[in-house]
């Protein structure tokens, strides 16, 4: 019996790949293309090649920009990217690279291959070579390009990279075969035209590698020993070998493919976030409604939770969907143990006491945490005055309710026992105001003979209390599998996803630096806007998490 935790698969490759002196150690790479912004399916990915760089001596791993597209990529998505891969707690040291600094390599290894007789120009049309490349029960036909001389095929590129062709008038392919049952070995394309400005390159180019093509040579580039992708790649493998094994390259990397993270409730695909923010069913791409690294910053899910989270699940060759509520526990369990206790009502009623003068003391002194002293405790100014949550009061109370209701009792959190003794509604039968007296002295004891008081409410001051608005955040969607919705991800749209209250809260709150995380007794885990709240003019927060999960009981 060992208390080290079984290694998850790609780590026990690791493991014999060390210990057989394979490999001196490990370099991993994490390479983020960079049209969008990073998810939480990407947070899996870096917390794994990251996590493993972690964990031998000497090893890495290189934020590696895949940025060999030139149709989509901005500065906007690598700063974020960058930015998230921080906050996530890692660290790629010297270690950044941009795949478009390896054009010029790439380009020579293309040459490479054309003058060992194993690629091609072809100038047949994208239809026909769709056409020729046949289907997974017929094999494949030559192109009539295809037995080009190798001289013949070296003028033909340099013509290609010259731009004397249009877009879509030639590619450049590997000569592998045309009748694997794989499809990716089918002579696949290696270059296309693409007449476009390149961000890092400008003009310099006008062919384009293919992902299967540049990916194998990047990683063999930068010395990647162990290069961890999705199950998706699994079929492209024979081709990523192709390609190491026949050009020439610096190092041998092995691609290992691994279950990309899928959440219930959740979409994941960098292009449909894109809509989302594109056609403003969100605020922006770090609404906290957003799986995205910077929408659960902001909405207020710590980094350590995530790792936590990641780790939990674990690294497996089985594709699954994870239940969001496991993420959502994570957050909860990580807050619980940082987060310290205030006071805010969502839904407001005001409360008078009438005897409020008979208590000897204006203050309640609070625990900041129920569990951990070393958050210390705090005082509450306390008046004549206060706000209770409405649906703290019930006007004719229904069974088992031990709250406040005309005659009961109920403990104020942190201060003494008040008993209502009447209230008033408005012409619409609303009740605006409830009356109470308070039992002098009952702070933190228990209740006097007599006085039954089962509950202990929160409240606030109304005298010293601040406004602040208060976002009730909930799941984005209101179906498991978002993707499968028969009438696309857009038609399950939680209406509710997002409810602006307008909250009293401690005045503490109104003053706290934006990001302040904190729990509001009884109603959840917030955190002040990271964008919004400005300490002491106007208090925003977020709600992280309400303390339970109230989608498994059949909402
Ligand atoms: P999307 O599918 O959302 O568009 P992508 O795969 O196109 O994402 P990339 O920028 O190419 O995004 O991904 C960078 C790395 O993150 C890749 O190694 C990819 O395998 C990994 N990755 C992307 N999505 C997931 C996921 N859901 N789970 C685990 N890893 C993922
Ligand atoms: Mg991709």
């Amino acid at each position: 019996m060992s208390d080290t935790p079984k290694l998850d698969f790609i780590r026990e490759i690791i493991a014999t790949d060390l210990s057989s002196g394979k490999h001196e150690t490990t370099i991993t790479r994490f390479p983020p293309e960079p049209n969008g912004y990073l998810h939480l399916g990407h947070a899996k990915s870096i917390c794994l090649n990251f996590g493993i760089a972690g964990e031998h001596p000497g090893a890495k791993c290189h934020l590696r920009f895949d940025d060999t597209n030139p149709e989509k990529e901005e500065t906007e998505y690598v700063n974020s990217i960058k930015e998230d891969v921080k906050w996530l707690g890692f660290d790629w040291g010297d270690d950044l690279y941009f795949a478009s600094d390896y054009f010029e390599y790439f380009h020579d290894c293309a040459v490479h291959l054309i003058k060992n007789g194993l690629a091609y120009v072809d100038e047949e049309s994208p239809e026909e070579i769709k056409l020729h490349r046949g289907n997974v029960q017929t094999p494949g036909t030559p192109s009539k390009f295809r037995d080009r001389s190798v001289e013949e095929n070296l003028e033909k590129f340099a013509e290609m990279r010259d731009g004397k062709f249009k877009e879509g008038e030639a590619v450049l392919r590997a000569k592998i075969g045309l009748t694997s049952s794989n499809m990716n070995m089918r002579d696949p394309v290696m270059y296309r035209i693409m007449h476009r400005e390149h961000h890092n390159t400008g003009s310099a180019w006008c062919i384009y590698p293919m992902y299967d093509f540049a990916h194998p040579l990047e990683d063999a580039k930068e010395h990647i020993t162990h290069s961890l992708c999705t199950l998706e790649f699994e079929n492209h493998r024979p081709l990523y070998d192709w390609f190491i094994k026949n050009c020439p390259v610096p190092s041998t990397p092995r691609q290992i493919e691994f279950a990309r993270l899928s959440l219930t409730y959740t979409i994941m695909s960098k292009r449909k976030l894109l809509q989302l923010v594109q056609e403003g069913h969100v605020s922006g791409w770090d609404d906290p409604r957003l799986p995205t690294i910077s929408g659960i910053r902001r909405r207020g899910y710590p980094a350590e939770a995530i790792r936590h989270f990641c780790k939990h699940i674990g690294i497996t060759k089985y594709n699954g969907t994870t239940d969001v509520a496991l993420l959502e526990h994570d957050i909860r369990n990580q807050l619980n143990s940082t987060a310290p206790r205030r006071m805010a009502v969502l839904d407001p009623l005001k409360v008078v006491i009438e005897n409020f003068s008979d208590e000897p003391t204006a203050t309640a002194v609070i625990p900041n945490h129920p569990q951990d002293e070393s958050f210390g405790e705090r005082e509450v100014s306390f008046s004549s005055e206060i706000f209770i949550e409405r649906d703290d009061f019930q006007e004719i109370p229904e069974k088992k309710y031990f709250r406040l209701a005309p005659d009961k009792y109920v403990r104020l959190r942190g201060g003494p026992i008040i008993q209502c003794v009447g209230f008033e509604k408005n012409d619409a039968g609303e009740i605006t105001l409830i009356r109470t007296k308070l039992l002098p002295n009952t702070t933190g004891k228990d209740s006097p003979e007599g006085v039954v008081c089962k509950a202990a409410i929160h409240w606030v001051d109304a005298a010293t209390a601040a406004d602040a608005e208060v976002r009730l955040y909930d799941r984005l969607f209101t179906v498991e599998d978002p993707d499968a919705a028969e009438g696309g991800f857009l038609s399950v749209l939680n209406p509710d996803s997002v409810k602006t209250v307008s909250a009293k809260v401690e005045a503490s709150l109104a003053t706290e630096a934006a990001g302040f995380a904190c729990q509001f007794e009884r109603m959840g885990y917030f955190i002040a806007d990271t964008k919004e709240h400005i300490p002491g003019q106007a208090a925003v927060f977020n709600r992280t998490t309400p303390l339970r999960d109230s989608w498994g009981k059949g909402k």
